[in-house]
């Protein structure tokens, strides 16, 4: 309900009274009076104040190794874009509805329930290097050369709709909320139809040339009219990316004029999306039932199958049979992170901590900086009552990943079990700052200011953070 009145209220803010926002809000940081079209560092400044209030409103997936997956696949896929600036900020959300954005200031978000309906990598691709060509194209920025100062309200209307996008149709007030508004929302934040053939066309272009069969994105959208057709309330990407039979048309023809790349799948993607449907599934016996059914009508010969099995077991507490499915996996991908975190997650649900441990430092001997296994050896350790020594892991963690707020959140558990209060309070400012909760940030600042007595290096460090936090503020006071 709380999530209803917010976005009404920034539906009405941001569709009812747009003139008026623009005009009373004081943009000079931001704005340019010379020209309407923002500069590249403030699209970045504004993407990344956007991106925290998103956080604030809608529930995220915290899985280390879903978020690196994404963040690895989309930074391979720009290396083959147009895209100049290629700092991105990433967001995944919480909802099985199918949705995808990319947002000002090199942001991109997915709806888990990307992969519930991409069923292949390359479809996932299509879908990515679609939003990719938006940002690389810069159409907002030039949606809003026309439009003069409706940055805004257009980047308000596009949080209402993500937020929609989120809760999808389950709730019934929320489904009559989105079919009423999202017309009006979506007129605010569609980009024209050159754009989105400007996008097709540029998109599935990359999609190629990162080496892809461009055949997916036709068939992506074949999908996606397909989901059309038999829902009363299209998922909100449709809305704003309506196919038809021209479109698939199109790019099937493009498809057809590019040649020479044909990757389709891979055994990562499909692992990943065993994790997801573990998650939107009812219970985790009834998913393995399902992965044991898809594991059998393929003789035994389905990783990703094997792979849903195994967590699917662990989750319902079958150790013995979760260790029996996985092993076949272990011997063929003996270095495969996502298939040997499995085991650590089994081997810790078995308070089996020195195995797991053991498996965890041969992994980051391979590779030192892998978020999903630093993660999970400071789980680990927690789970241990060893605070100290996960303490010494989610720091340098932190310090890999210092915009990322599950991190600090992870952080901040941590410290304070470890007794550094210190850092609790550092981390907590840290967490609410990217979570879009600027006066619990401040609070959180204060106390540390305190607690760092006379030392001149943490005062600093802290007057610093304030300071950025006053910046942050400007910008979102702004919207
Ligand atoms: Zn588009």
């Amino acid at each position: 309900m709380a999530l209803l009145l917010q976005a009404t209220l920034m539906y009405s803010l941001a569709v009812v009274t747009p003139a008026a926002a623009a005009s009373e809000i004081n943009l000079p940081s931001l704005g340019d009076t010379s020209s309407s079209i923002m500069s590249r560092e403030q699209e970045h400044q504004l993407g990344r104040a956007w991106v925290s209030m998103l956080r604030g409103a809608v529930a995220t997936l915290d899985d280390p190794l879903l978020k690196d997956f994404v963040e690895d696949h989309v930074y391979k896929l720009a290396e083959t874009s147009q895209l100049e600036d290629r700092r991105l900020t990433f967001v995944a959300i919480d909802s099985p509805q199918l949705n995808a954005f990319a947002a000002p200031g090199g942001v991109v978000g997915v709806n888990g329930g990307l992969f519930l309906h991409a069923h292949t990598e390359a479809e996932f691709a299509s879908v990515m290097a679609h939003e990719l060509a938006h940002l690389s194209q810069r159409h907002f920025a030039r949606n809003l050369q026309q439009q003069q100062r409706m940055r805004i309200p257009l980047m308000t209307a596009m949080l209402a709709s993500v937020v929609l996008a989120a809760a999808g149709g389950g709730d019934a007030g929320f489904a009559a909320l989105a079919s009423t508004q999202a017309a009006a929302i979506q007129e605010q934040r569609r980009f024209s139809r050159q754009n989105e053939q400007e996008a097709d066309r540029i998109g599935i272009t990359n999609l190629q040339q990162a080496g892809y069969d461009p055949e997916a994105m036709p068939d992506m959208f074949e999908r996606l009219a397909q989901l059309s057709r038999f829902s009363r309330t299209p998922p909100e990407f449709l809305l704003t990316h309506p196919v038809h039979q021209s479109r698939i048309a199109d790019s099937r023809n493009r498809a057809e004029q590019l040649s020479g790349n044909d990757r389709k799948d891979s055994v990562a993607y499909q692992m990943m999306r065993a994790r997801v449907q573990l998650k939107y599934e009812q219970s985790p016996g009834l998913a393995a039932q399902r992965f044991k059914l898809l594991l059998d009508e393929h003789d035994g010969e389905h990783d990703a199958a094997r792979y849903g099995l195994a967590l699917a077991l662990t989750r319902s507490g079958q150790y013995d049979d979760a260790a029996q499915a996985l092993k076949p996996l272990l011997e063929s991908r003996s270095n495969d992170i996502a298939v040997n975190l499995a085991q650590v997650e089994l081997d810790a649900s078995r308070d089996q901590t020195e195995l797991a441990l053991q498996r965890l430092d041969r992994l980051l001997a391979i590779a030192p900086d892998s978020y999903p296994v630093l993660q999970s050896k400071a789980d680990t350790l927690l789970g241990a009552r060893r605070y100290k020594d996960a303490e010494q892991v989610i720091n340098r963690l932190a310090n890999l990943r210092s915009d990322d707020p599950d991190v600090w959140f992870l952080a901040a558990e941590i410290r304070g079990l470890a007794g550094n209060i210190l850092g609790v309070h550092m981390a907590r400012a840290e967490y609410f700052m990217l979570a879009g909760d600027l006066d619990q940030a401040s609070q959180q600042l204060d106390l540390a200011l305190k607690r760092a007595d006379d030392s001149f290096v943490m005062t600093s460090r802290i007057n610093a953070r304030k300071q950025e936090l006053a910046r942050q503020r400007e910008i979102i006071d702004s919207f």
